[in-house]
């Protein structure tokens, strides 16, 4: 089932997602969700997308398989956190499902080491570099109720009729 998206300005994209329990991750209804959630983000054509992003404010999120290293599998995401790997950054263009039509440029790590929880509630560590780096990045600061255009510069709509 797609879901229907939540945009900016909706208040729940501002708070912080709660954490999923151990109990919550092995639930019907969230598997049921995480069903729908990637259903949507298919749907939708993005590369990622954060359970809030559809309403549902809980530390679970998505990134489209070809997005992945391996990418053959869609990497779940639950209650995840990421430290730098390294202090480089750098900036390139983001849009997001939330914020329709607007673009800009966002400075993000270029190489992190990310803790989650995954689909089967087991702890899962790896290092992320480069655009796959940038989604996870993009999509916790959702999960912290962050949005891109809070960091972007030179925001920007975009125009179809260009090539
Ligand atoms: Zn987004």
């Amino acid at each position: 089932m797609i879901l229907p998206i939540t945009k900016e300005p909706n208040p729940l994209l501002h708070q912080v997602s709660k954490n999923l329990t151990a109990e919550e991750i092995n639930s019907k209804e969230t598997k049921e969700f995480l069903t729908n959630l990637v259903e949507t983000m298919y749907a939708k054509d993005g590369v990622g997308i954060a359970s809030v992003q559809v309403g549902n404010p809980i530390q679970l999120c998505v990134i489209a398989k070809d997005f992945t290293p391996d990418k053959k599998t869609d990497l779940v995401l639950i209650n995840p956190t990421f430290t730098k790997a390294s202090v480089l950054r750098e900036w390139a263009e983001e849009g997001c499902l939330s914020v329709p039509n607007i673009y800009g440029s966002v400075r993000r790590y270029k190489k992190i080491k990310v803790s989650a929880l995954n689909v089967k509630g087991e702890k899962i560590e790896f290092v992320a570099t480069e655009f796959f780096a940038r989604i996870i990045q993009h999509e916790i600061d959702h999960l912290n109720g962050i949005l891109f255009i809070e960091k972007a510069k030179k925001l920007h709509t975009f125009e179809k009729e260009k090539i």
